[in-house]
Order: structure tokens, then sequence, then C-alpha cells
């Protein structure tokens, strides 16, 4: 076996496609301050104004609000652990492929997922919600993906809630993709427990999921019968680690200094102001849809349910998807998404996320795209 034994440097990449983004070079230049240790006062003074911010992203009171100290995946994890047990019905909306991961969950959690299914591309239909919930009176949990990172496709988050509450059913969704790139408002909205990701719109490094859990979530989880089959993601025991105002218990070490980085991206989220950012994705994408419309792309989710953060688009006849992915990387250290699941080969998936998201990485993306596509 032979070792590189040479340090790795990477090298300068545009990312462009579905995260992780490109990282605001402060967030890095806080990522690289030095280690200090997870139970030092200073950290937990640090630990504590992550969680003000936090709560300011998501537009939440919500005490029970902290990152989990792993990618989205993690996030995703907590919540179903912590909410599903054994025979529970949980209601699933699926449009993409984190639809499906949602399922995968609650059925390991021992619970029954009963779908919810809309054509990928398409945003989930609320009657047919309504319709299950109908027949399922017995529903614990409404579970969607607010960004379908797959797809493109925004899902309508406040109504699907707000109809998920009316049939007395707890909200659980997946903001991996939307928090800092489009409007999200946890506690209006009655969502219950949510989770994110760094690596999106916050554009910050990957491997923390920040989770919020309303006081109804919490209630839930106090209330189980059976101990959550995860020790380092019970929330109950990572709230003594991540609670306010009580002497901290150790349950894990931090990753200090991703959570240096987390709270560098949150006070410029917060400098900026949510509203600022929102406008800021949205603009951005009204320019790159003009310029990728200009080289004949189409966009194939309908323009009312797209996503401004991730923009799906066909891969025109007869044009080679890898060969131009790897051109791109190649020669313009330009990163692009490719289709996943069914629409693998079929389309890219262009982020403009966070930080990516301005009006260089646009212009840069659609004079490249329009070299490669010219000459494959
Ligand atoms: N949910 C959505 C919508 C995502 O886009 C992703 C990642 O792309 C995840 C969950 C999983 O996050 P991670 O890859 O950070 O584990």
């Amino acid at each position: 076996m032979s070792i590189v034994t040479s340090s790795f440097i990477p090298p300068q990449r545009t990312l462009m496609g579905p995260g992780p983004s490109d990282v605001d070079p402060r967030i890095l230049t806080a990522l690289a301050q030095p280690t200090i240790g997870h139970l030092d006062p200073l950290f937990v003074d640090l630990m504590d104004n992550t969680k003000k911010l936090l709560q300011f992203a998501f537009q939440t009171n919500n005490a029970l609000t902290m990152p989990v100290s792993a990618p989205g995946s993690a996030g995703m994890e907590a919540v179903f652990v912590n909410l599903v047990e054994p025979g529970d019905k949980v209601i699933v909306c699926q449009n993409g492929v984190f639809g499906g991961r949602m399922q995968q969950n609650v059925e390991r959690c021992g619970g029954q997922a009963i779908m919810v299914q809309d054509d990928w591309g398409c945003a989930t239909d609320i009657h047919k919600l309504e319709e299950t919930l109908k027949k399922h009176p017995d529903a614990k949990a409404v579970a969607f993906v607010h960004a379908e990172t797959s797809t493109g496709v925004r899902n309508d988050a406040k109504a699907l809630c707000a109809l998920a509450k009316k049939y007395g059913c707890l909200t659980i969704v997946d903001a991996v993709t939307s928090l800092g790139g489009i409007e999200l408002a946890v506690d209006e909205w009655q969502i219950d427990a949510i989770y994110s990701g760094t690596q999106k719109c916050l554009s910050c490094v990957p491997g923390l999921s920040p989770v919020s859990f309303s006081q109804t979530a919490i209630e839930v989880i106090k209330k189980r019968q059976s101990a959550v089959q995860s020790w380092f993601l019970d929330m109950d025991l990572v709230m003594g680690y991540w609670g306010q105002g009580t002497k901290r218990a150790y349950h894990h070490t931090a990753p200090v200094n991703s959570i240096y980085a987390l709270h560098e991206a949150l006070l410029i989220l917060h400098a900026e102001g949510l509203q600022a950012a929102w406008q800021r994705h949205a603009d951005k994408h009204q320019l790159l849809k003009v310029g990728l419309e200009n080289l004949g792309l189409e966009f194939v989710v309908k323009q009312q349910d797209r996503l401004p953060q991730l923009n799906m688009v066909r891969i025109p006849d007869g044009v080679d998807d890898a060969l131009v992915r790897q051109r791109l990387l190649n020669e313009f250290n330009l990163e692009i998404g490719a289709g996943l699941g069914v629409l693998a080969g079929k389309v890219w998936r262009i982020g403009l996320m966070g930080y990516g998201a301005n009006t260089k990485n646009v212009d840069y993306c659609i004079n490249a795209l329009s070299q490669v596509l010219v000459k494959s």
C-alpha cells in the first residue's frame, strides 16, 4: 500500500452543485482559530450565543434549538428517533430523494410510513395530503421536505403544516436546503421538529445539523413508552449538554472549531437579515434563469414551485452529461450537480446557495457552460 505523505492542498473550486456551497472566507478564518476546551466557560458562552442565533435563523423561541454534532442526515435521524415509537403512523410526503429517506427513518424506528407520493419535479399536492389525513385519523405526524434538493422543488411548508395541525398531527420538516435561502418561520408555521444542515445556504463547512423542537414535541418525547434507541441522538441527554442556564453535563465532545464556523455563518446571516438573504437568493436565481434560458436550457420545475437556491435544468438531447460536468470541473474548477435517482443523466442541478448566491458565480457558470456546451 502506498501512502501519500504530502499535505492535501485542495484546488479553489466554485461550488454550484447541491452542496456543499462556497464557504465564506470569514467562516474559514473562524474555523482555523485555536481550539479551546468544550467545557471552557468561553466555549459555553459561544454555545449559548450559537443557540440564540439559530433561534433567529429558524424564527423560533424553541428552547430546544441547537446544532447536532454531525451532518444533516444525523439531524434527520435525531428528529425521527426521538419522536417515532414502534407502531406510530407517520404520513410522509415524498417528491424526491429526501422524502424517501424520511420513510426509511420512520420504518427503522418501528413506525409505519403512510406515503403521499408526487412526481419528482412537482410540489406535494395538499389535496392528496388531506385525503390521507382523513383516511388515517390516528396518524401521529406529517413529515415533508421543505426544499427538495434532488429536484429543486419548494413544498409549501406553511400550508402543509397548517393542514397537518388541523388534523392534530405533529409537523416534521426537513430544512437542510431551505434555511437561509427561502422564507422559513418555525413558530408561525407551527413546525414541531425541524432539521437543517450547515453546508447549503448557511455557506458553512459540512458536518453540523441545526435542529429545533417545539414544546409540544418535547412533551411527546417525555411521554415516550420506550427509550430512544440512539444514545448519541437522545435529545433528553443532549439537552443536558446544550441546555441553557443549568450546569453542563458532559455528553460528547462538541466539534469546537466547527461551532466557531457555524457561529460566524450565523453572524453573517444575522447582519444581512433574513429577508435580505431570501431576496438575494431570489434575485440571483432570476439572473441565472435568464442566462440558462439564453443557452437554450429548460427548467423542469414549474415557476411557482421553483427553489431559487437549486435550479434543475434538462440536459439537451445528444449532450453527454458526465463529460460536461467533468470539463466544467477540470477546465473551470466549477462544480454543478448531476441528477439523482430517476433523474440521473437527465438533469443538472445548479446551486446558488448562501455566499455563492452572487452575480460573479452566475456569470462564471453561464460563461463556462456556454463554452463547454458549444464544444461537447
Ligand atoms: N435533506 C436534504 C433535503 C438534503 O439536501 C440533504 C443533503 O443534501 C440531506 C437531507 C442530508 O444532509 P447531509 O448530506 O448533510 O447528511
